[in-house]
């Protein structure tokens, strides 16, 4: 019999329905069954496409012209939203891009998780899904005999010009990128030149608490050595008086990695501080930080309201980072036992128990799929346990681990429906029912979703 063969050809120029999203905003229509991804249609549309690239079960194509344009199209404020591709979804109205995100969540536990029986909430949004991010991190180039910064074209180490904002950012960020800018390029601070391996300045990174409007700024460099770096500092805070904090990182390598090793502070304090609901954080160079703290709030609430506490329990938080879900949950349990696998994460969540002045969490440094078993094995019963993990889940012993505890919870916050969706599946067949799942908008304009389960133990 003969191979069946794709129904189109790549150069070829077709009409397309589109039916469907991808989470990176690429629109799917099907010639015959075949699915082409076109970047930029959306759900509703017929378009012109050329097909680009012709797989055997799938293929790629190019929007040439819109013949029936949807009612969720809008148009992207972003300048350079087609070069960048930081944002994915600025071209759909953010009433779709909730239910984009819903959706999602419903797809993954269906095809992936076999789950159908547990209520997907609507998506919780933001009220101005703009201008959220409090940390930017912008590299810095010499083009036509001056200090350039922006983001790099998409799959490129180009910086895109002309780029002086960045409409996902915290406004005070761009304008700090902006004077860093300025003044090193008046001061005659050099770039740094990524293939030759030379100049100073790699990287400008600002971090701003939304709540505080305290500012950090960090100055990468490929040298130990940052001349003029007196009169930058002085002129920085002194102009900008809610600069709270100037540092420098030094890295040397020739690497994609942002940040080296080593920070020196050149002015002010060492941590700028922010507030998630009534928890304060103190904030490094280098801490590990959530780039959107009220929608982290408004998650970290739902994890709060899943775990369903008294006072009297005791709560394993998984992959806990710098204790932001510990702290909130502290408040509300008897003890909270935090496992993370970054050591100055762990530091950072200590300082801020002590911050808060809360005394009944423990943090530990280790994989938290070997550190649960000795739980265990030390006779430590949790009634909740939650989990945080990373995009690719909880590792298998873990979810093992997790099962032999026995609690009479488990809260579950995701990044990533696909691998949450086949950890729910283990948890079930391991005795526990997934009761609900609320998708929290931690990112708008991009693809990415933030969700939180909610599990108990069968009857
Ligand atoms: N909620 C946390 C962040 C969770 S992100 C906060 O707000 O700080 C996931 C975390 O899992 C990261 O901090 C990562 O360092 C950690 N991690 C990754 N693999 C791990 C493992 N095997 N064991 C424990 N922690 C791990």
């Amino acid at each position: 019999m003969a191979k069946k063969q794709p129904p189109v050809q790549k150069n070829e120029t077709i009409e397309l329905t589109f039916e469907d999203i991808t989470h990176d905003g690429d629109g799917v229509g099907k010639v015959n069954g075949y699915p082409l991804f076109v970047p930029y249609a959306l759900p509703g549309e017929k378009a012109k496409v050329k097909v680009i690239k012709v797989k055997k079960n799938f293929g790629f194509g190019k929007l040439l012209h819109i013949n029936q344009v949807s009612e969720h199209r809008v148009e992207p404020p972003c300048d350079v939203y087609i070069q960048c591709g930081g944002c994915q979804l600025q071209h759909m109205s953010y009433e779709m891009q909730l239910e984009l995100k819903r959706n999602q969540v419903i797809s993954s536990m269906k095809k992936i998780g076999h789950i159908e029986h547990a209520p997907v909430h609507a998506t919780i949004g933001m009220d101005d899904p703009w201008r959220y991010r409090n940390k930017v991190q912008i590299p810095v180039a010499h083009r036509h005999g001056e200090l350039i910064t922006g983001f790099y074209r998409k799959r490129s180490h180009e910086i895109i010009e002309g780029m002086d904002r960045c409409v996902i950012t915290a406004e005070v960020n761009d304008r700090m990128v902006e004077a860093v800018r300025r003044m090193a390029d008046r001061l005659g601070i050099s770039a740094y030149d990524e293939k030759a391996h030379k100049g100073v300045l790699r990287h400008i990174m600002v971090r701003t608490g939304q709540a505080t409007d305290e500012t950090m700024i960090v100055l990468i460099t490929r040298t130990e050595e940052l001349p003029h770096a007196d009169k930058l500092v002085k002129e920085l805070h002194e102009t900008y008086p809610q600069i709270k904090s100037i540092v420098q990182n030094v890295n040397k390598a020739r690497t994609n990695v942002i940040l080296g090793k080593k920070t020196k502070i050149l002015w002010g304090e060492e941590y700028i501080y922010d507030n998630i609901g009534d928890i304060k954080f103190a904030i490094s160079a280098k801490s590990f930080y959530q780039v959107n703290p009220p929608q982290t709030k408004k998650l970290y609430d739902k994890a709060l309201e899943y775990a369903n506490l008294t006072g009297g329990e005791s709560v394993i938080v998984a992959y806990c980072g710098i204790g932001t879900i510990s702290l909130f949950l502290a408040k509300q349990a008897k003890k909270v036992y935090g496992v993370e696998i970054v050591p100055e994460a762990i530091a950072d969540a200590k300082e801020n128990a002590r911050l808060n002045n809360i005394d009944n969490v423990d943090f530990y440094v280790g994989e938290a799929e070997k550190v649960m078993p000795w739980w265990k094995a030390q006779g430590l019963s949790p009634d909740v346990i939650v989990v945080d993990p990373p995009r690719k889940g909880c590792e298998q012993n873990l979810l093992d681990a997790m099962i032999e505890m026995n609690p009479e919870r488990i809260v579950y916050v995701s990044c990533n429906p696909a691998t949450l969706a086949r950890d729910l599946k283990i948890l079930e067949e391991g005795g526990y029912e997934t009761k609900q799942l609320q998708p929290v908008d931690m990112f708008p304009q991009t693809g990415h979703i933030e969700c939180v389960a909610q599990l108990e133990k069968k009857m």
